[in-house]
């Protein structure tokens, strides 16, 4: 676990320059981001997990899939698929109109899924 948060603070330092290929890291493989609507957060969550579903810490809310701003540094909650599909261009930062990617540095807070199967 706390080797998980300090490659997340430690890939946020290595973004920066989209033209270099970064490096990816084990949590990268192994994890993507999630928006929680509630506490309007972003998490990294094991890849298996289907989105958008109810976080396992707070049954009241739901995750949905992130998308990341490299200027903003910020993930942000992504459209739905259909408003995705029919509009590409609706995946845009609400703050500053920027593109919207589903690759970035994780967010350092995790969340585990305690019912994985193995
Ligand atoms: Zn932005």
């Amino acid at each position: 676990m706390i080797r998980f948060l300090l490659l997340g603070v430690m890939t946020s330092f290595l973004v920066g320059c989209n033209n270099n290929i970064e490096p990816i890291t084990v949590e990268e493989l192994t994890h993507k981001a999630a928006f929680d609507f509630k506490s309007k957060q972003a998490f990294a969550i094991d890849r298996s997990v289907q989105l958008p579903t109810t976080n396992p810490e707070n049954p009241k809310s739901k995750l949905q899939p992130a998308l990341y701003c490299s200027q903003c540094k910020q993930w942000y909650p992504a459209p739905p698929i259909e408003e995705l599909n029919r509009n590409p261009g609706s995946a845009k930062c609400p703050k500053n109109g920027g593109p919207l990617s589903p690759n970035g540095p994780l967010p350092e807070q995790i969340l585990v899924f305690s019912e994985k199967s193995e």
